[in-house]
């Protein structure tokens, strides 16, 4: 597969383009760097080649390392994969060295050729660092280009020289937007931001390159860090202000990753010594650390959850075979908080939509949500007037269900409850056309019950967005017992359009995420019945990787509607219902008027404007503390297994099809520990063996929620990990 073009022209310019067969972006491979090295080769021994561009034969430069390599299995790479690894990389770093010294004479810097990097449009990861080792990068004035080295979002730090080159060359400070949190630039701003040196019309490009090829000098072509005396901008750490700015970075980094995040430490120690030595050898350090983190297992389970499968899914990986089922026209019923969200988002994308409520108003009210946020877009510099109208004018809000006709899907997001949800399923059926599918927002109602009020249950089917919707990244899908294979892809083609991500689940009580999130809720709140501290219970959380506690999560979703789910969930279940110790505080709380943020008094204090102060006070008076806390990895284990457990029911049961779907749902659903991949891939690390023994220690002391279910214990037995298993189920 030929994935890099070589030409040259009659002026003695050489074109690397870079086009990846059969895909729309370009992506390294293994295989690429070897033909790109090639191409290099030969460019630098021809005496009659002047200088060199690199560019791209799409419409973007690259989206970067593909992947799919980085996340394989680690047993893959041989004996001594921490060696085959790092050579691999100091192979690459040689490479990109190669093109950056041009075969320049080392000692007077004379005699180099130019190579410039010509990019259309996006460049990422590796597809900026390898611009970055060139001698002058210009980008097109592509409004669609994002530019920026995003590798931190996936437990990775750039490892091909960007995080060295980055450092160097705007200094630690400047850098670490781009470095820490992955910031992604439009060509204008990664231009004024020191990332890239010219933006030029789409049509001017590679004339232009081609003209600071054929006119550079040899002091162009030569790297601030390989001329002599060089300073790195802003200080090296042990320059005064060097020396500030890293004790910033530490705290920052430790304050919003709680230290469980290994690449954005790996990253720091990286960029801080090698800051310190030639640049060679910071190559050689930043290689250690990439290394390092290749080889950690949650830097690969990240990698593989919120990369690799997490793309997977979006594209469609469970989708049933049918033709395409994009949405024209959508329906939403209810316009409260959830409606007008699925009515933002939708019109958003394009789609036209219905919006009715039983009230005018209500509908008008519904709509404006979109205005507003909108509104705040356009504050923010990210949307136009324009694009504002157009959106809104998309968006019909009425009391008329006639309006429906038309609507080739319908989400009802009224009530819960499912009398009045019988009745708008009626209503609309009688309008929309004999296909159309229709879809429930329920979040506790089984999507097979609600499915006996509509004619045609094949094209029913459960849409559960996560709130607020415009935000939430994660949308279930749940099949209901008849639902039709058309349904199920008619909301993946939906969820699609909308840009988020599809998970596909059966019927169940609470289908996937509430079901976990629900016993994470709980356990907080048992462990503070328990006369456990408060903050010894959040904390526990942070430092799993979770971004809120369970009980500041509470006073976020709120007390009155956990009593709700709570009266409806002992209701359905009878002598089954395992969590009255539990209701004993929520209905407390509740009579307390503690109904969290949204009335300003929950397990939090909260100021006038909303802000949390401490911990109510209230709180300790009525469960007093108990002399002897238990150790934190004890309110670790009970606040993880409770999730991690009902995780692994799920996928017992039928509930979960896929353990990709249940890593990343939980990771978008409920901000389960990024870090860790998800409640499988955590359980992988843990080891099924180690998982059960933990189990059984808890349900000795807390009871038969901690029972470890037979597929761990099988799991166990055998030595199986969740993907191991998967791999082989698959093959
Ligand atoms: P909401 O009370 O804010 O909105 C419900 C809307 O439906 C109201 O505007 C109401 O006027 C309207 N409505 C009621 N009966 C109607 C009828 N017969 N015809 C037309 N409109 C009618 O509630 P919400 O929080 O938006 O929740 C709606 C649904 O979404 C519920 O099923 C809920 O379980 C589900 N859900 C909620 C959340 C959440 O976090 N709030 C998350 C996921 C799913």
């Amino acid at each position: 597969m030929t994935e890099f073009h070589y030409s040259v022209d009659a002026d003695g310019v050489a074109t690397i383009t870079w086009d990846v067969p059969g895909k729309a972006m370009n992506v390294m491979t293994v295989a690429g760097l070897k033909e790109l090295e090639a191409h290099v080769d030969s460019a630098l021994a021809d005496e009659t080649v002047k200088g060199v561009i690199l560019t791209s034969g799409k419409a973007d430069f690259a989206g970067g390392m593909d992947l799919n390599v980085l996340s394989q299995d680690r047993d893959a790479v041989g004996e001594n994969p921490a060696q085959a690894i790092f050579d691999w990389i100091m192979s690459t770093h040689q490479l990109f060295r190669k093109i950056e010294r041009a075969g320049m004479d080392p000692k007077t810097l004379k005699g180099g050729k130019p190579f410039v990097t010509a990019m259309p449009g996006t460049a990422m990861g590796i597809g900026l660092e390898l611009p970055l080792a060139t001698h002058r990068i210009f980008a097109a004035d592509n409004p669609r280009a994002k530019i920026g080295l995003p590798e931190i979002m996936i437990g990775l730090f750039p490892g091909g020289g960007g995080t060295t080159r980055l450092a160097f060359k705007l200094g630690a400070m400047a850098a670490s937007p781009y470095l820490l949190e992955g910031k992604q630039l439009s060509p204008a701003k990664a231009k004024s931001g020191g990332l890239i040196d010219e933006v030029v019309p789409a049509d001017a490009l590679l004339a232009r390159a081609k003209d600071w090829v054929l006119n550079a000098r040899d002091a162009d072509l030569v790297k601030p860090w390989d001329a002599k005396g060089y300073k790195v901008p802003g200080g090296a750490p042990y320059h005064p202000s060097g020396f500030m700015t890293f004790v910033g970075a530490s705290v920052m980094v430790h304050a919003n990753t709680w230290g469980v995040y290994p690449a954005a430490k790996a990253l720091l120690s990286a960029v801080y010594e090698g800051l310190q030595v030639p640049f060679d050898t910071a190559l050689r350090i930043e290689a250690r650390y990439f290394t390092q983190l290749l080889l950690n297992p949650s830097s690969q389970a990240m990698t593989r959850s919120l990369f690799v499968n997490k793309q997977a899914l979006e594209k469609g990986a469970n989708r049933p075979e049918a033709p395409d089922q994009r949405v024209k026209k959508l329906g939403v019923l209810g316009a409260g908080m959830m409606g007008a969200g699925i009515a933002y988002v939708s019109a958003n994308v394009g789609m036209e939509v219905v919006l009715i409520d039983a009230k005018q108003e209500a509908a008008e009210k519904g709509k404006a949500y979109s205005s507003g946020l909108l509104d705040k877009g356009i504050k923010r510099g990210k949307v136009t007037e324009a694009k504002k109208t157009e959106v809104l004018d998309r968006i019909t809000p009425t009391t008329d269900y006639a309006a429906l006709e038309g609507c080739d899907m319908v989400i009802e997001a009224v009530f819960e409850d499912p009398q009045v949800k019988a009745e708008v399923t009626a209503k609309a059926e009688a309008v929309i056309a004999k296909d159309a599918i229709f879809a429930t927002n329920t979040s506790t109602l089984p999507i097979s019950d609600l499915a006996q009020a509509s004619d045609r249950p094949d094209q029913f089917i459960g849409i559960h967005f996560f709130s607020p919707v415009d935000k939430m990244l994660l949308v279930e899908i749940i099949k209901g017992r008849e639902t039709g294979d058309r349904a199920v892809a008619k909301a993946l083609d939906y969820v699609r359009q909308i840009r988020k991500t599809p998970i596909v689940v059966n019927d169940a009580r609470f289908f996937y995420a509430n079901r976990c999130i629900i016993p994470y809720i709980n356990e907080g709140m048992r462990l503070v019945k328990e006369g456990v501290a408060p903050p010894l219970v959040d904390n526990a959380a942070r430092l799993l990787g979770f971004p809120v506690g369970p009980l500041q999560l509470v006073d976020e979703t709120s007390l009155d509607l956990g009593a709700k789910i709570a009266k409806a969930t002992k209701a359905a279940m009878g002598n089954e219902y395992p969590d009255a110790a539990v209701d004993e505080v929520v209905f407390w709380m509740v009579d307390q008027g503690r109904l969290g943020r949204k009335s300003k008094a929950g397990f939090f204090d909260y100021d006038e404007a909303g802000k949390r102060l401490g911990y109510w006070k209230g709180l300790s008076d009525k469960y007093p503390r108990a002399e002897d806390q238990p150790d934190l990895s004890e309110v670790q284990h009970r606040l993880m297994m409770a999730q991690v457990l009902e995780a692994v029911r799920a996928l017992e049961a039928g509930v979960l099809t896929d353990i990709r779907e249940g890593d990343v749902g939980a990771i978008l659903g409920w901000g389960f520990a990024p870090w860790s991949g998800g409640p499988f891939s955590w359980l992988d690390m843990l080891g099924a063996a180690r998982a059960v023994e933990i189990c059984d220690d808890l349900k000795a002391r807390h009871g038969k929620r901690f029972e470890a279910p037979q597929m761990l214990r099988d799991m166990a037995a055998r030595r199986e990990t969740f993907y191991k298993r998967a791999a082989a189920a698959a093959a």
